[in-house]
């Protein structure tokens, strides 16, 4: 890890990028260009060299037994859950619940919280511009218990709309729950400011921050939310690793959301007890190797220092919006690259995304193309779907310019189809 603080402070994404096996390849025979980070980032060998660690020298069952790779694999596993808790800016690790990522923890929060909480006639407020991850767990929960999900509306620059805060944040909202960072727009809405209108309403704020933690420095503290969701595999860690910051308070108020092995205190044929936060809300068998791998991962961005992984973020988003704008795409969302993140969703010259993501695999770009996992966004849009890149700390000016060629190539041969 040493070798990555050396060169943090001026991210040398060259040296960053020798750290990712899979950005040696080649893809139709040309070099891979991964511009789809937001879907899921790739991983450094740190990483995967934690997991082979893990399965080769300390592999069992976390909690299950004093055996000496049974205590291994749960200090490990414990060790993880410090680690994402002070990367956070959680004062206890007890807030961190683990699980596979954004989806589950919203989940989480709509079964154990907003089933707790909400009656008739109360609201969950959210945003025209949640991903359906932060939208189908509360519809899920509005059915089942009468409440209504609002949603305040988008600006035309892909902001929210705050002005009309007021009138949808009220004495009948019990749950706010916004993305930290939009995956389709880049929005990054200012998340204290919603934080205090929530609690000034008596309701809790929710946010998902699926897109937020792997590329800025967040303080749950700071912002004071109460909820917000991590999901590793975007912040370089394994598929199935992350999980939920929940104020403790509230988390032990909360019932569980799986019942299993491991959550309980005590059982009975009737009844049982719980176990503490955070274990009351892990049944059975966890993802021990993809926390553990995780913890490599956060080691990897601490280094880094996550103000240089935004500084770097800026730069390049800067320069595939210029780059982007003069080839005559469209963007979506804030034009300042100071106030977005770097997944720029863009419509090229009338050709369908999912065509332009075709063309452009085959010169080795890989970006994402269509509704991104939020369709009524792409309606309020006006579009049935947009072409996604989407940038991360291995990504260089001469990726954008090789996304440029690309779009070129798809224009002539759109051109003359
Ligand atoms: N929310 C946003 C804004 C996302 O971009 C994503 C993933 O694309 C999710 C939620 C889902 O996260 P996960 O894959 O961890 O369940």
């Amino acid at each position: 890890m040493a070798r990555v603080a050396e060169h943090a402070a001026a991210l040398d994404v060259e040296r960053i990028r020798a750290d990712f096996p899979i950005l040696r390849r080649e893809v139709h025979g040309r070099p891979l260009v991964y511009l789809n980070s937001a879907a899921t980032t790739q991983k450094p060998r740190q990483v995967i060299q934690a997991l082979v660690e893990f399965y080769e020298q300390h592999n069992a069952n976390a909690h299950r037994g004093v055996d000496t790779l049974g205590e291994e694999a749960t200090a490990l596993f414990e060790g993880a859950r410090a680690k994402l808790a002070a990367f956070v800016g959680a004062p206890d690790p007890a807030c961190i619940v683990f699980n596979r990522g954004t989806t589950e923890s919203i989940n989480l929060v709509a079964h154990a919280y907003g089933r707790k909480v909400l009656k008739e006639g109360d609201e969950v407020l959210l945003t025209q511009m949640e991903h359906h991850s932060n939208m189908i767990p509360w519809l899920l929960l509005a059915q089942a218990t009468g409440a209504t999900v609002r949603h305040l509306p988008i600006r035309e620059d892909g902001t929210l709309e705050l002005d009309a805060l007021g009138s949808f944040l009220t004495h009948r909202t019990k749950i706010f729950s916004v993305t930290g960072m939009s995956n389709v727009l880049g929005t990054i809405p200012p998340l204290r400011r919603l934080a205090d209108a929530a609690h000034a309403a008596g309701a809790v704020l929710v946010v998902d921050g699926a897109q937020l933690v792997p590329h800025l420095p967040v303080d749950v503290v700071d912002l004071d939310v109460d909820f917000l969701t991590v999901s590793g595999h975007k912040m370089l860690g394994p598929t199935a690793s992350g999980g939920l910051y929940g104020r403790r308070e509230l988390l032990e108020q909360m019932d569980p959301f799986m019942g299993g092995g491991e959550m309980i205190r005590e059982v009975y044929w009737d009844r049982a007890t719980w176990a503490d936060v955070p274990w009351k809300f892990e049944a059975g068998t966890m993802n021990i190797a993809q926390e553990v791998g995780l913890a490599a991962a956060i080691d990897y961005l601490g280094a880094l220092g996550m103000e240089n992984v935004r500084a770097h973020e800026e730069r390049i988003t800067a320069y595939a919006m210029e780059r982007l704008l003069d080839a005559g795409a469209r963007i979506f969302g804030p034009t300042d690259p100071s106030v977005r993140s770097g997944a720029i969703s863009f419509w090229f010259k009338d050709i369908h995304p999912h065509d332009l993501a075709t063309v452009l695999d085959q010169e080795g770009v890989a970006i994402r193309a269509g509704h991104h996992c939020a369709q009524p966004l792409m309606r309020v849009l006006g579009v049935p779907a947009t072409a996604r890149a989407s940038f991360y700390i291995y990504n260089t000016p001469d990726e954008v310019d090789a996304l440029i060629d690309a779009l070129r190539v798809a224009e002539r041969l759109f051109r003359t189809a």
